[in-house]
């Protein structure tokens, strides 16, 4: 089934830049600031897995539009 890009809501408040999203996605979405938190380089690049979600510490990530394996 085809994967399209997840709608990616970063919550910059409760972003502590521990990294972990930047780390963990596997297409390479998010590069780093000076402070650490994520920047979303190439939304275009999402497969929608879920994992920036899943791996945030703090649910400073978001994913909107279509559900994981939509
Ligand atoms: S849903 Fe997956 S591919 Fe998309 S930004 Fe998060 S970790 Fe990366
Ligand atoms: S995993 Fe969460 S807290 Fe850590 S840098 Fe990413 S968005 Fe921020």
């Amino acid at each position: 089934m085809p994967k399209v890009p997840a709608e990616i809501k970063l919550n910059e408040k409760w972003c502590k830049g521990c990294g972990i999203c930047i780390a963990f996605c596997p297409a390479k979405v998010f590069t780093a600031r000076a402070d650490g938190k994520p920047v979303i380089a190439d939304p275009a690049a999402c497969t929608n897995c879920g994992l920036c979600e899943l791996r945030c510490p703090d649910f400073a990530i978001s994913l909107g539009g279509k559900a994981h394996g939509e």
